[in-house]
């Protein structure tokens, strides 16, 4: 079965004049494990399918099913529940909280659900990320690939299904995104979760196993790898 199944979804926003169909009737199903990219010029709906696909909106039309589960077929306080068991994120800017150490910052989802830290995990994903050495530190105190790796960290230390990225790389320079990419696929196929990412540019979007490519709200799947 597919971890994730967009079933002819449409988004439309505004009314009147203002009207725009963010998304259109998109459908595809993405299986376990799979590392997975939407590219696109901007304003395509990149960000509207990701934010869908994450919980974070609400379709007008279709249905999207999390292993089989209707995402919003079920109460928004179940919602937001299964989204912070089940998801992590990532996002362009990092997000973290500056006050926070980087440790702090970690384990901040795993406070928010009054879940219990897997010592051997925590140990296992800083490491493979290469933050070992600056878990003290505060974010004003990294650089951005190492706050983004952080950030990396923080998605993906409760163990969720699936990771949502939008446009991690956008902030870092080539070289660095390229790393960080590489470690975001080494650190969730140690958990064998799934990647879910929003990339404009085509060198990391040939890095994915696969591309959905979206044009003015519609899809067009490019060759699986
Ligand atoms: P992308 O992520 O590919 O840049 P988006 O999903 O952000 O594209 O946007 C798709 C379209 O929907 C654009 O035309 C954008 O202007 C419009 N849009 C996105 N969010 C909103 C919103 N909250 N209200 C109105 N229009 C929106
Ligand atoms: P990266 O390879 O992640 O791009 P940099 O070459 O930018 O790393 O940074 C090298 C070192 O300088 C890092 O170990 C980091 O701790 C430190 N550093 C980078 N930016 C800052 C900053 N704004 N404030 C404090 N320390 C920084």
């Amino acid at each position: 079965m597919s971890i994730l199944s967009c079933r002819h979804v449409s988004r439309v926003y505004g009314q009147g004049e203002a009207r725009v169909t963010a998304l259109s009737d998109a459908t595809f199903d993405i299986p376990e494990g799979q590392f997975t990219v939407f590219t696109g010029p901007s304003g395509s709906g990149k960000s509207t399918l990701l934010h869908l696909c994450g919980g974070l909106d609400l379709p007008d039309e279709g249905q999207i099913l999390i292993g089989g589960e209707d995402l919003y077929g079920m109460p928004e306080k179940r919602r937001a529940v299964f989204r912070r068991r089940t998801f992590g994120f990532v996002f362009q800017a990092f997000n973290l909280m500056p006050v926070l150490t980087a440790e702090e910052n970690i384990l901040m989802p795993l406070l928010l659900d009054k879940r219990r830290k897997d010592e051997a995990w925590f140990q296992e994903l800083t490491c493979l990320l290469g933050i070992s050495d600056r878990l003290k530190h505060l974010p004003g105190q990294l650089s951005g690939g190492q706050q983004q790796r952080v950030a990396i960290a923080r998605a993906l230390i409760a163990k969720p299904r699936v990771i949502f990225a939008d446009e991690p790389t956008g902030n870092l320079d080539t070289d660095t995104g390229t790393e960080v990419l590489s470690l975001l696929r080494s650190s969730s196929r140690a958990l064998g979760s799934t990647v879910v990412m929003i990339t404009h540019d085509p060198g990391i979007a040939a890095l994915a196993e696969r591309r959905i490519h979206i044009v003015n709200g519609r899809l067009k799947e490019d060759g699986a790898e």
